[in-house]
């Protein structure tokens, strides 16, 4: 047998593997823009249908707003396509300069350095900023780039129970012999919703001067008042050492990320963050559509408390229809289910009801713990969640959980 073929039969019986577990992902095809109702082609090959769609993180509903699909038109037509360059060679222009610091303004840090993504925010920042005398300690459920971003950086690594602040004072106390200590948490976590206690998480860093990271990708634009994200929910604006988040979910959805802190470590990170060196510039195009995505959302919070108001009522009703939701604030519900192939069996139907949500399972969540993560949007008007919470609560009834 040709090694191609050996190789071909391996990564074959690997899939099979998968296949067996019930992990396999299958192919989901959109045929419209993102919005709160979509059109999909699946299974594919077969003809399209019109779902609402509650598994987008489209929290404010600005993917396909008609302002941030004017202002990428003007971004392309003032500076054109792509920049064929990493920020420090030729790839920065002065838009990407204007939205770095109305980031800055936004998340209330000292400054800001764009990424091609929070994936390489993350990948970037714990390296730039970190040696082997230092000390990471992090979150045990924190986002798995995070975690591929520590792996990348000589510290050493120690972890605290989720959300246990008991825990991580021990840890502080454990690690008051390094150079460096940074506690390293999600804002809100992505699979359960939860909240992280950021405050108080801030006042053990500062009896025990350990820096904080806040990775809050899924905050961003959401949570606090203002939509600028835990640590405002928290009043704790300006007391993060580092912030990490993403334009790839409520701010507009396209992609991007940033590095947003204290002007030094931000500064290091532009001597020395691999994915800011080594990966292309953000496009015009989206880079200036960000622009006018700060602008929407600085001058109202209409978006965001519509946001707020649709969990609400979200969560009412289908806690009122008899389904076992994770309780929470934040736009993320977890429709606990506790058996994988209940999860995906009740996606299923739900979508042949026309609603297009996701069952996860282990390795995504833990053993045990399989559930379909509903996520309410801007874009959600009262009467597309009724039809969601009618669907779940027919599809619950047919499974005999209600
Ligand atoms: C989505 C997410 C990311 C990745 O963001 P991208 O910009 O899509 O790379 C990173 N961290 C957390 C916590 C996320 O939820």
């Amino acid at each position: 047998m040709a090694y191609s073929d050996v190789a071909r039969a391996s990564f074959a019986s690997e899939i099979e593997t998968i296949k067996g577990k019930g992990l396999y992902k299958e192919k989901r095809f959109i045929r419209s823009p993102q919005d709160a109702e979509i059109t999909v082609e699946y299974p594919e090959g077969a003809a399209e249908e019109k779902v609402l769609n509650f598994c987008a993180n489209n929290y404010l509903g600005l993917s396909s707003h008609p302002e941030v699909i004017a202002a990428a038109h003007e971004g392309l037509d003032s500076r054109g396509y792509g920049m064929s360059s990493v920020r420090f060679i030729c790839g920065t222009q002065d838009i990407h300069r204007e939205l770095q610091d109305r980031l800055t303004d936004f998340l209330g840090t000292e400054d800001t350095l764009l990424f091609p993504s929070c994936m390489d925010a993350n990948a970037g920042v714990f390296e730039a900023i970190l040696g082997p005398e230092d000390v990471i300690i992090a979150d045990r459920l924190i986002h798995a780039s995070l975690v591929d971003g520590i792996r990348l950086c000589s510290a050493q690594y120690d972890t605290f129970k989720h959300m246990n602040m008991k825990h991580l004072e021990k840890k502080l106390q454990l690690h008051q012999d390094k150079r460096h200590r940074l506690v390293v948490t999600d804002g809100v976590f992505s699979m359960d919703g939860d909240l992280f206690p950021l405050d108080e998480a801030v006042a053990l860093c500062e009896s025990y001067d350990a820096m904080i990271l806040l990775d809050d990708s899924h905050a961003t634009g959401v949570i606090g008042k203002t939509g600028r994200g835990v640590h405002e929910h928290f009043g704790v604006v300006g007391k993060i050492d580092v912030i990490t988040t993403t334009l790839g979910k409520a701010l507009g959805g396209a992609s991007g990320g940033c590095v947003a802190g204290r002007k030094e470590l931000v500064e290091l990170c532009r001597q020395k963050a691999r994915p800011y060196l080594f990966s292309n510039s953000l496009s015009p195009v989206i880079t200036a559509a960000s622009i006018k995505v700060l602008d929407i959302i600085t001058k109202t919070t209409e978006r965001r408390d519509k946001l707020e108001a649709n969990t609400k009522y979200f969560r009412e009703k289908i806690t009122a229809a008899g389904l076992n939701v994770r309780p929470g604030e934040t736009p993320i519900v977890p429709v606990m289910l506790y058996n994988a192939k209940l999860a995906s069996d009740m996606a299923r139907d739900m979508y042949a009801e026309g609603i297009y949500v996701i069952g996860f399972s282990f390795p995504v969540v833990p053993n045990g713990q399989a559930r379909i993560r509903v996520q309410l949007s801007a874009a959600h008007e009262f009467g597309h969640i009724e039809r969601c919470v009618v669907a779940f609560a027919k599809v619950g009834d047919s499974y005999g959980i209600l």
